[in-house]
């Protein structure tokens, strides 16, 4: 016995069907009780135990001091002129994260984020320079989502619904595997968000271990930070490369293909100007790749204060992309979105604590919450 009494609700968002049988199970009631409340949550948008209606008053109001449906609360919102929209989502009085909604056609992509900072230290990334603070729970990344969805709904907003979800936020996916896995389970699930494998995109900057768990546990489509063809090059982009090196990713790529037949693959590769983006690193990318179920995604650097990276000019952009299609590599550029509010690949901050008030904190020194809208 610890001796101590857990007084907090448990929130229901973070909560997948076998999480929430369990959990109405430990109250003594049948698993319908499960299905029920999914729906209410996610397809009916419920916040409140009042609302569910087909629960039995008892059961709400037991409920009601035992349980919650916390989404995150929103600290700033801001909107590109290309109609990205990004929210700031406090999580917990010192910490936000950022969640980006990217419209295009029919599509309706939302960027969520699976840590706050990230340990990962990538020399190119925003994110980066924040550190890390600590791992979003299940509820804090399915959150994301379900007040996104919430808030579009409620404005009435004209672009598409969330038809797709990529896990390319803030932070390393495959290093917060036990919150993101239930995450996954609900976005994937009819009871929940009912969307198909490949319209969940997780993000990885090459943790082995992850991609071979995210295989057994719940395998979504995958996506691998690669950003160079070499290991020497790739240490220093994408330090992590170092204890993963290239060939080690690409044997744990190919073992995730095989559990997924059909899918591909997607290589990201942010195209630095006269770092990694010549020619000849285009060939050399083209010959890793080949016999992989591969497609490459060129992202055009998106520069941020303080970084000494440029953007590669759009015709070298184009040439290497050229390279690959010759080689017979499927590649796309992605578009840059969002850019004006600090939205695009790699800008991601959502910083509250700088790391001068953690240290004051750590002092002893009161430092009151601040709410930076980045
Ligand atoms: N940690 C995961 C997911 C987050 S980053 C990962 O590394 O994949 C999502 C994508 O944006 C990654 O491919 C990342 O390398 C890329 N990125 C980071 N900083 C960027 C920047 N400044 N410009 C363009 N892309 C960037």
């Amino acid at each position: 016995m610890s001796g101590t009494t857990n007084l907090q609700p448990t929130n229901l968002l973070g909560l997948p069907r076998e999480g929430m049988r369990e959990f109405f199970a430990s109250l003594g009631e049948k698993p319908f009780r499960a299905t029920q409340v999914l729906k209410w949550i996610h397809h009916r948008h419920a916040s409140s135990f009042d609302a569910m209606t087909d629960l039995g008053k008892s059961l709400r109001a037991r409920l009601d001091t035992i349980a919650e449906i916390r989404p995150p609360a929103v600290a700033a919102d801001r909107t590109s002129t290309d109609g990205t929209r990004k929210w700031l989502f406090a999580i917990d009085s010192r910490n936000c994260v950022e969640t980006v909604y990217i419209p295009d056609g029919h599509r309706g992509t939302l960027c969520v984020s699976s840590q706050v900072g990230c340990a990962l230290n990538c020399t190119f990334c925003a994110t980066a320079q924040q550190g890390f603070n600590r791992n979003l729970d299940a509820a804090e990344i399915v959150g994301q989502l379900w007040a996104a969805r919430r808030l579009l709904a409620e404005e009435g907003h004209e672009g598409p619904d969330i038809t797709n979800v990529v896990l390319m936020g803030m932070g390393e996916p495959l290093l917060n595997l036990d919150n993101v896995v239930p995450a996954l389970e609900l976005m994937l699930d009819d009871l929940g968000f009912g969307l198909a494998r490949k319209r969940v995109t997780l993000s990885t900057a090459g943790v082995v271990p992850g991609i071979r768990a995210l295989a057994l546990r719940c395998p979504v489509s995958l996506a691998v930070s690669l950003h160079a063809p070499d290991d020497a090059l790739r240490d220093v982009l994408v330090p992590i490369n170092r204890t993963y090196p290239i060939d080690m990713l690409l044997a744990a790529c190919r073992e995730f293909a095989d559990a997924l037949p059909r899918q591909k693959i997607t290589f990201e590769y942010v195209m630095l100007d006269a770092v990694n983006d010549t020619p000849e690193h285009a060939r050399r990318l083209a010959r890793r790749l080949s016999g992989l179920p591969a497609k490459v995604n060129l992202i055009p650097f998106n520069p941020f204060p303080g970084i000494r990276y440029r953007r590669s000019p759009a015709v070298v952009v184009d040439r290497f992309r050229d390279i690959l299609m010759a080689a017979g590599v499927i590649t796309i550029t992605r578009k840059t979105r969002g850019d004006d509010i600090d939205a695009a690949c790699g800008q991601l901050a959502g910083r509250v604590t700088p790391r001068s008030r953690r240290v004051a904190r750590r002092r002893g020194v009161q430092a009151a919450p601040v709410l930076q809208g980045a």
